[in-house]
């Protein structure tokens, strides 16, 4: 992979940002805090990010017009999501900077792309087989066995596109139901507990990592994050490792997240790869208020082409997401002593939808006792 190109902004200078959602509004925050201006692209009028923002294009991403607009107002681009349009991060990157390099996108789209490019790093990642067919789907359980999960290979999210197969169910109906051509079958994996790293490379190639991060989730979204994880330090600093390698590999400019699974076994706890998200992560939102540098300056920094932080954390943090209705607890979280409360600024909350969250953070001198 060729190295992105190089920027180095000054304070006052612009970063384009692709979204309008939380991430994207979080980014800005950041963005402001260190003098730079932000302007956000989404097609969504109600982006919560443009709240935040005084420049802000409303247009579809297949807008071309628009696009180069935008490129051209700007002094480099990044993304807060991943489903960006090909065609809308090929007609950018041809006139401006586009960080994370966009050619990651091409391995981070593709949950069948991702799985073989984990394992050509010799990093362990549950069996998985590629499904095309529902025979397709029969040979697949036969090779890999039951439990396991079916995934579309695209667009899914928060445990969108994909289901758990258990012995006995009818594949074809299970095949029909999940309404793709193209999917991968993973086996069950009896995981311990679920974690993540954050962690930022920069263009030196530096790479700097956040604490471990144990995450809860609920109905398939993230509800909490504890940091530090319970795991050893000889696992965390494997996991550290994991992600290190995988954002060298892939000449990584920016923040990205690498979700993983610790699973206990006869020769000891192991770590596997379930996905890399090529951005800021919910995981992360702890290092607003539990970290000196949080996950959206340390994106900043690294696509400004500015030094990386190397973050202190400030004890024992808990990051808690306020979904659908949990916002209508708004008034509880505020009064409770120690938190600190993030709202999106969302209009109605749907099952589902992420409307703040808050953090909980425990200094180092109490959290010992
Ligand atoms: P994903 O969309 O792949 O991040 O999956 C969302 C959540 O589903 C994960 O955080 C896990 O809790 C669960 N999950 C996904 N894949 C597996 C698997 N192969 N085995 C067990 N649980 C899984």
């Amino acid at each position: 992979m060729t190295s992105p190109n190089r920027v180095t902004l000054k304070p006052g200078d612009t970063i384009g940002i692709l979204g309008g959602g939380q991430l994207g509004r979080m980014l800005a925050l950041a963005a402001a805090r260190l003098g730079l201006k932000v302007q956000i692209f989404s097609p969504d009028p109600d982006s919560p990010a443009f709240d935040v923002v005084q420049n802000a294009t409303c247009a579809e991403y297949a807008d071309v017009e628009a696009l180069e607009l935008f490129a051209a107002d700007v002094d480099v681009i990044t993304y807060e999501f991943e489903n960006i349009p090909a065609s809308a991060a090929m007609i950018l990157a041809a006139r401006r900077t586009v960080l994370p390099d966009p050619k990651v996108l091409e391995t981070t789209h593709d949950r069948l792309a991702e799985k073989n490019f984990i394992q050509s790093l010799g990093i362990a990642t549950a069996l998985y087989a590629d499904v095309a067919s529902a025979q397709g789907l029969q040979r697949a359980t036969a090779q890999i066995g039951l439990p396991a999960v079916l995934k579309t290979r695209r667009f899914g999210y928060d445990g969108k596109g994909q289901t758990k197969i258990r012995a006995g169910d009818n594949l074809e109906t299970v095949w029909s139901d999940l309404q793709t051509k193209s999917a991968i079958l993973e086996a069950f994996v009896p995981f311990e507990r679920e974690i993540s790293i954050i962690a930022a490379r920069g263009f030196d190639g530096e790479v700097v990592c956040y604490d471990v991060t144990e995450n809860e989730h609920r109905d398939h979204i993230l509800k909490t994050s504890h940091v530090p994880a319970t795991i050893s330090d000889t696992l965390a600093a494997q996991a550290r490792d994991i992600a290190t390698r995988i954002a060298n590999a892939l000449d990584y400019v920016g923040v990205l997240g690498v979700e993983m699974f610790v699973v206990p076994g006869k020769d000891g706890t192991t770590l596997l790869v379930n996905e890399i998200a090529p951005r800021v992560h919910n995981s992360g939102h702890w290092t607003l208020d539990g970290a000196s540098v949080s996950q959206f300056e340390q994106h900043i920094r690294a696509i400004a082409g500015w030094k990386l932080a190397h973050p202190l954390r400030h004890g024992d943090v808990t990051m808690t997401n306020l979904i659908g209705n949990d916002i209508n607890d708004y008034a509880q979280w505020l009064a409770k002593p120690g938190a600190t409360v993030h709202l999106y600024g969302k209009g109605t909350p749907r099952p589902g939808r992420k409307m703040g969250h808050v953090t909980e953070v425990k200094p180092a001198d109490l959290s010992r006792k």
